[in-house]
């Protein structure tokens, strides 16, 4: 009864919510075939019906918070039973997106990175911090002669900023985390047998086999471009740390025949084809893939940005490209985008839905 009386309905965020999620949440006529058709909601407390009730209550508390809104992987079959197509697949992304913005800290780092109309200022971040570098490190001229990055960007410096930054960044992130984690165990408390030891390697394992993608039955193709995008990005995170550190022992640059580089060339063939499919879904199959808004498309085309500007670097290093320091400014912007501020954008759901997973397998929520 106490619950009742203390959940206020927050109608900007039902607004808020209707427009990204492009549903008409009054139509939702709580029949529960979305419940029914999912293969992921557990058959205690199923969602999304209950979500889509609160939803269309406005009830923020209940949603932001809460640890079945990360167990759906976005499959689109709810929406595709949906007798009123209220796009419930399309609600329950859409609470996630709230969602970075909610536990953001500091709150403008959130709001930065889901309006496009601070897209410029985002941008122009970066772009200050590296020429402040440059100018420290009293490098801003373009080299004479081949093709030299090391003679235009200070690695150590960059490398060490970058870094420090990132550091910072990610020991932000964790704060939001820890509010969520809160929120977790409030909204959905361990039952009578209490919380079990964290299991770590079940939920990695369950991360690297997509598991959950695979009991789609209406987005076909999904789990394989999600896999290349993973993996790929994954392969490159690893060949990054590498180059970093033959920066550290001079081993940089690194030959075309080197296995990490090999590698990372592999990695950025792996993502151009996830990000294909995944573009190619979402621009061909609206009705299936839902409403694409704008914290998709930063996601999709920044990291399409950071692969290409790569490889385009690499390129222009092999070619001796009169352009070349300029693709390499573009790239470490690009690196930004996707790295120091992943935990505010929906890449950030490599936090979120990891810890969600943890929290759920841990009380026994299947
Ligand atoms: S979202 Fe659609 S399927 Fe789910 S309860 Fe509402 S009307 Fe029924
Ligand atoms: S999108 Fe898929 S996983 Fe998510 S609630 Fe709907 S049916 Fe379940």
């Amino acid at each position: 009864m106490s619950e009742i009386v203390n959940i206020q309905p927050d109608l900007a965020f039902k607004r808020e919510l209707s427009h990204l999620s492009g549903s008409q949440l009054n139509q939702c006529m709580q029949c529960g075939n979305c419940s029914a058709v999912c293969s992921l909601a557990p058959a205690d407390r199923p969602f999304p019906r209950k979500e889509m009730i609160w939803s269309g209550w406005g009830l923020k508390d209940k949603l932001i918070g809460n640890v079945d809104v990360w167990l759906c992987h976005q499959c689109g079959d709810c929406s595709s039973y949906c007798p009123r197509d209220v796009k419930p697949a399309d609600v329950i992304s859409g609470v996630r997106q709230l969602s970075y913005r909610h536990y953001a800290r500091p709150r403008f780092l959130g709001k930065l990175l889901s309006e496009p109309a601070y897209l410029p200022l985002a941008i122009a971040i970066p772009l200050v911090v590296i020429i402040g570098i440059l100018s420290l490190a009293g490098t801003f001229r373009i080299p004479e002669g081949p093709v030299d990055y090391s003679a235009f960007f200070p690695h150590g410096l960059l490398n060490g900023t970058f870094s420090a930054i990132t550091l910072g960044f990610y020991l932000l992130a964790a704060l939001g985390i820890g509010r969520f984690w809160k929120d977790m165990k409030r909204q959905c408390p361990p039952g009578e047998s209490g919380m079990h030891r964290l299991p770590v390697f079940k939920v990695l394992g369950e991360i690297l086999s997509h598991s959950s993608f695979s009991a789609c039955g209406t987005r076909k193709g999904g789990k394989v471009a999600h896999m290349l995008l993973f993996f790929g990005f994954a392969l490159l995170i690893m060949v990054t740390l590498y180059a970093i550190w033959a920066t550290v022992t001079h081993h940089y640059p690194l030959p075309i025949t080197n296995p990490f580089k090999i590698l990372g060339n592999l990695a950025s063939l792996m993502i151009y084809t996830g990000l294909g499919m995944m573009s190619w879904q979402r621009l061909r199959n609206k009705s299936v893939f839902g409403k694409s808004g704008y914290s998709d498309w930063l996601l999709l085309i920044s990291i399409g940005l950071l692969t290409l500007s790569g490889s385009l670097v690499q390129l222009a290093r092999f070619g001796d490209w009169s352009i070349a320091y300029h693709l390499y400014l573009s790239h470490l912007v690009a690196v930004w985008f996707v790295i120091m501020y992943l935990p505010f954008t929906k890449l950030g759901h490599i936090f979120y839905r990891t810890t969600a997973l943890l929290y759920a397998r841990s009380i026994g929520r299947k």
